[in-house]
C-alpha cells in the first residue's frame, strides 16, 4: 500500500518510478513535481492509496513505437521513430498533441503525457490524456517532405486512434499544415470522414475557429486571473514571452489586446527585444506565412527592436514572465533574474518551462506562478470544443467559442486557487492546480474498478 503522506514514502515511489522508467528525466520530473503536492488529499482520503491509484497514474495504459520511414526529395530514405503514449481514459478518450522535434524520445512523450491526463481532467471536458509524436524535424523541409513524413505516421498510427479511442491535435513541429497531412491519410486509410480523429484542423474542414488562438489566450487570461486575486490587471503591465511559435504568438496578440506591452519573442538562436512592444502582425508573417525566423523579424522592424544571439530572455526586465517555448526553459539562475527585476507573475504557456528549484524560488519570492496544467489547458479544451462541434456537424462562431474558453479559463482558475486553499496552501496554484485534477481523475478510476 502507498501512503504517500509521509516523506519516506514518497521517496519510496519516486525510487520506484525512476527504477522502472530508467533515463527518462523528463518523466520522473513530472511525476515528482506532482506526487509531492499530493500528501494532504491522501491523508484524508486513504482509499484512494488503498486501490493503488498512484501506481496506476503512474503506469501508462498503452504505450506504442512504431518505425517510421520516409524520403526526402533527393530519394534518399530517412527512418524516423514515432510514439503515442496512451496514458489515462478513465475520463474520457485518450487527447493531447504531437510533437516532432529531434529532442523527442519516450521519456519526453511520457512527460507530457502525464501533465496532459492532469490538465485534461481540469478542463472539466470529458477528456482522457494521451501524447505522440516523432524525433522528425521539421525544420528546413520542404513541404513534399513533411507530408510524406506525415503520410508514414499516420499510416502505422491510424490503427491505433479514432473520435472514441484517442484523439491527436499539434504541439511543438505541428501544426495545421501537419494535421492537414495527417487527416488526409487516415481518411484514406480508413475510408471515413471522421472529423473528430483530430483536432487542429483547417476552419473549413472541421477545425473549431479560435483552436490556434486558445493555448497563448488562455494563458494571458490565467495570469490576468492571478493578478486580479491581488488587485491588479494586465493593463500597462510589461511581459516578456519567449518562443515565436504557436503558444507565443497568440500570447502577444492577446496581451496586447489587454493593453499590456510584450518586449520579447524567441527562438532557438536567441531572442527579440522590441522596445516599442512586439508587432504581432509582423511577427505572425515572418513566422507562420514565410515560415521565417524571428532575427528577420528584428530585421525589418526598424531601430525599435534587436535580435540578440544565443541570449536569454529572462534577463529582460519585466512585470509578467510567460515561457512559451519548452520544457526547462527558466532554470533557478533565471529565477534570479526575474526576482531581481520585481517580476509579479510567471505563467506557462509550454509544458513545464521552469525547472522545480526555479518553481521554488518564485513561489518563495510571492510571485504569483500558473503552472502550465491551469494556465495552458486553454488549448486543449478548445479542442474539446472542437470535437464537440465534430459530433454535433455544427461550427461554432469566434465570438462563442472565446466565449466558452473565458469561462473555462476562469473556473480553471477559480478551482485551482479553492482547492489549494481547501487544502491549506492558499495562493499555491501547482497545488490546487495537482490535486484537484488529481481528485476528478481518481474518483473516476475508483468507480471503474481495478483496470
Ligand atoms: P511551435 O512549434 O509552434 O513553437 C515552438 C517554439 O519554441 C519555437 O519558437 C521554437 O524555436 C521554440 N523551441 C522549441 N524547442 C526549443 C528548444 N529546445 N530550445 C529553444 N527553443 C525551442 O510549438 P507550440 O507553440 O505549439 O508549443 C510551445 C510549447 O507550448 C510546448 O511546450 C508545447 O508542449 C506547449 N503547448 C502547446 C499547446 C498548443 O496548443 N500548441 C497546448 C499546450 C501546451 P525554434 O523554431 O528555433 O525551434
Amino acid at each position: 500500500m502507498t501512503r504517500l503522506d509521509t516523506k519516506d514514502s514518497l521517496a519510496s515511489l519516486l525510487a520506484e518510478i525512476e527504477y522502472r522508467n530508467p533515463a527518462q528525466p523528463e518523466f520522473h520530473q513530472a511525476a515528482h513535481e506532482v506526487l509531492e503536492t499530493l500528501g494532504p488529499v491522501l491523508a484524508v482520503r486513504p482509499e484512494y492509496a488503498e486501490a493503488g491509484l498512484i501506481e496506476r497514474l503512474c503506469e501508462p495504459e498503452r504505450q506504442i513505437i512504431f518505425r517510421v520511414p520516409w524520403q526526402d526529395d533527393r530519394g534518399r530514405v530517412h527512418v524516423n521513430r514515432g510514439f503515442r503514449v496512451e496514458f489515462n481514459s478513465a475520463l474520457g478518450p485518450y487527447k493531447g498533441g504531437l510533437r516532432f522535434h529531434p529532442s523527442v524520445n519516450l521519456g519526453i512523450i511520457k512527460f507530457l503525457g502525464f501533465e496532459q491526463v492532469f490538465k485534461n481532467a481540469l478542463t472539466g471536458l470529458g477528456i482522457g490524456g494521451g501524447k505522440g509524436g516523432s524525433d522528425f524535424d521539421p525544420h528546413g523541409r520542404s513541404d513534399a517532405e513533411v507530408m510524406r513524413f506525415c503520410q508514414s505516421f499516420m499510416t502505422e498510427l491510424y490503427r491505433h486512434i479514432g473520435e472514441h479511442t484517442d484523439v491527436p491535435a499539434g504541439d511543438i513541429g505541428v501544426g495545421t499544415r501537419e494535421v492537414g497531412y495527417l487527416f488526409g491519410q487516415y481518411r484514406r486509410i480508413t475510408n471515413r470522414w471522421e472529423a473528430g480523429v483530430l483536432t487542429g484542423k483547417g476552419p473549413h474542414w472541421g477545425g473549431s475557429l479560435i483552436r490556434p488562438e486558445a493555448t497563448g489566450y488562455g494563458n494571458v487570461l490565467f495570469t490576468e486571473a492571478m493578478l486580479r486575486e491581488r488587485g491588479e490587471d494586465l493593463e500597462g503591465q510589461t511581459a516578456i514571452v519567449s518562443g515565436s511559435g504557436n503558444v507565443a504568438i497568440y500570447t502577444i496578440e492577446k496581451l496586447l489586446a489587454l493593453g499590456a506591452n510584450p518586449l520579447t519573442c524567441s527562438d532557438s538562436g536567441g531572442y527579440v527585444i522590441d522596445e516599442k512592444g512586439i508587432d504581432v502582425g509582423l511577427l505572425k508573417q515572418v513566422k507562420e506565412v514565410e515560415r521565417g525566423r524571428i532575427s528577420q523579424y528584428a530585421e525589418r522592424r526598424g531601430s525599435s527592436a534587436r535580435f540578440v544571439p544565443d541570449g536569454r530572455v529572462w534577463e529582460v526586465p519585466a512585470d509578467i514572465a510567460l515561457p512559451s517555448a519548452t520544457q526547462n526553459e527558466l532554470d533557478e539562475k533565471d529565477a534570479v533574474t526575474l526576482i531581481r527585476n520585481g517580476v509579479k507573475a510567471v505563467s506557462e504557456g509550454a509544458n513545464m518551462p521552469t525547472t522545480p528549484e526555479a518553481v521554488h524560488l518564485l513561489q518563495q519570492a510571492g510571485v504569483a506562478f500558473g503552472p502550465g496544467k491551469a494556465a495552458n489547458a486553454g488549448g486543449v479544451a478548445v479542442s474539446a470544443l472542437e470535437m464537440a462541434q465534430n459530433h454535433s456537424r455544427t461550427s461554432w462562431t469566434a465570438t462563442q467559442v472565446e466565449r466558452e474558453l473565458a469561462l473555462i479559463m476562469c473556473d480553471i482558475h477559480t478551482t485551482c486557487h479553492e482547492t489549494a486553499e481547501r487544502y491549506g496552501a492558499s495562493g499555491d496554484y501547482v497545488t490546487g492546480a495537482n490535486i484537484a485534477a488529481f481528485e476528478r481523475v481518481a474518483d473516476a478510476m475508483l468507480a471503474q474498478g481495478v483496470i
